[in-house]
């Protein structure tokens, strides 16, 4: 019952993820329609009820532009997995400020990039350019389109790329 399940707006646009249980909820509480099934059926005393891969909302929401929010592991994500000075995958990520926080530099998403520890602790408390490193990227907001939002599920729940794609 905690299956992912995609929620599409009433305009097809995908916007969130949501448990089975709470999907089943909300269509038979009338709130949405099942888009998707592909997933068999729950067998309860009283009946037999679809378990949604992809729902739809009756009516749609208006909420604000989604934003990508700034976690270690979002930043990771971003970077790839991989250290934005040395370019290793392997071993442990830490998150630096590119701009030592300490001088003034902010955690926002243009200032953070994900490096391994040794880079870390070579790069130190100085600014990028008295640690002679260099980035692989500039460091930007990942963009909250549904491919970077949602694209994490596919390779649980391929059959969602059609919704996602576009969006
Ligand atoms: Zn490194």
């Amino acid at each position: 019952m905690n299956e992912a399940v995609l929620v599409l707006n009433a305009n097809f646009e995908p916007i969130n993820v949501c448990t089975t249980r709470r999907a089943i909820g909300l269509i038979l509480s009338g709130k949405a329609d099942m888009v998707l099934n592909g997933r068999g059926h729950i067998r309860t005393v009283a009946r037999l009820l679809p378990r949604p891969s992809v729902i739809r909302l009756e009516v749609q929401v208006h909420r604000p532009r989604p934003r990508v929010k700034l976690t270690r592991r979002e930043v990771f994500r971003r970077d790839n997995y991989t250290c934005q000075y040395c370019g290793r995958r392997d071993g442990g990520l830490t998150v630096d400020h590119v701009m030592p926080r300490h001088l003034g530099g902010e955690h926002i998403w243009t200032n953070v990039v994900a490096a391994c520890p040794a880079c870390n602790h070579h790069k130190g408390a100085r600014k990028l350019e008295e640690s002679r490193m260099a980035l692989a990227h500039l460091p930007k907001e990942p963009p909250a389109n549904a491919a970077y939002l949602y694209g994490q599920h596919l390779s649980k729940n391929g059959e969602w790329e059609p919704f996602i794609t576009g969006w």
